[in-house]
């Protein structure tokens, strides 16, 4: 895959970019990323990127023109490129929506400042707008960064043979169950015997069930549309009348 990002800080992706699974995934040529810098597509002595609202009001507004050049630029002969926008007033992105990011060979990531781009940036190059949530942040950098990170762990390739990101939280509609790691016992806390028992079908079937009770207990909106058998409904009935206040 790969990603192009238009930013006027191109150097706040070195951390990010450089370092761990992102640094490997480029090197191991399964991503490559360019960031372009907006201010190289001026015209002006000044390089001007941002100018006064239109009605007056504080801020700044990014212009027009050097935006649409940057994308029509770095886009080149490739129509079916996204071009997307960061906004909190997009799309808030999801796990689902990574996932459909993530099958495009080619992304374009276009980070706002100030009080965000001309409407007509909008209306010219850009095919879609994302949110990372429903906050404000001073730029859309960080939310390009979420996107990437998120996207590339998708990759083939990017995790290895021994990690997986097939039953990460919200991969497969619920959130992934508790995970244990060594000493068997920690200040009394004992590893649940289903996960030292080496039985595979039983720990596959500890993990469905407390992938389900994690789900119930902190995001029971998941459960809605979430891929259940009619054993593990069963359990989820069970977990539900536990929960449910005494009658009367
Ligand atoms: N005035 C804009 C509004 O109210 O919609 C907010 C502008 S914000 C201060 C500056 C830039 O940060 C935006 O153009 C966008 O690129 C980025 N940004 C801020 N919050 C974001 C979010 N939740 N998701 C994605 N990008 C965001």
């Amino acid at each position: 895959m790969h990603i192009d990002i238009l930013t006027l800080f191109p150097e706040m992706f070195d951390g990010p970019l450089t370092e761990s699974i992102l640094k490997r995934a480029q090197e191991n040529e399964l991503l490559t990323i360019r960031r372009h810098n907006i201010r190289d597509y001026t015209t002006g002595k000044h390089h001007t990127v941002d100018d006064t609202p239109y009605g007056g009001g504080g801020g700044m507004v990014m212009m027009a023109e050097p935006l649409v050049t940057a994308v029509e630029g770095v886009r080149g002969d490739d129509p079916q490129v996204p071009v997307i926008l960061l906004t909190p007033q997009g799309r808030t992105l999801t796990q689902k929506v990574v996932q459909e990011l993530a099958a495009y060979p080619r992304l374009i990531l276009v980070c706002g400042r100030y009080e965000g781009v001309d409407e007509r940036v909008r209306q010219s190059v850009i095919t879609d707008e994302i949110s990372i949530g429903d906050y404000v942040l001073t730029g859309g950098e960080l939310a390009a960064m979420v996107i990437v990170d998120a996207v590339a762990r998708l990759i083939p390739g990017v995790l290895g043979a021994r990690w997986g990101a097939e039953e990460d939280s919200h991969a497969m509609g619920l959130l992934e169950y508790p995970h244990y790691t060594r000493p068997p016992v920690f200040r009394e806390q004992a590893v649940p015997d289903a996960l030292l028992s080496g039985d595979h079908g039983g720990i596959e079937r500890w993990r469905r069930r407390e992938a389900i009770r994690r789900t119930w207990q902190r995001r029971p909106d998941m459960l809605l549309t979430a891929n259940l058998s009619e054993d593990e409904r069963w359990f989820l009935a069970d977990l539900a009348e536990a929960d449910a206040p005494p009658p009367g």
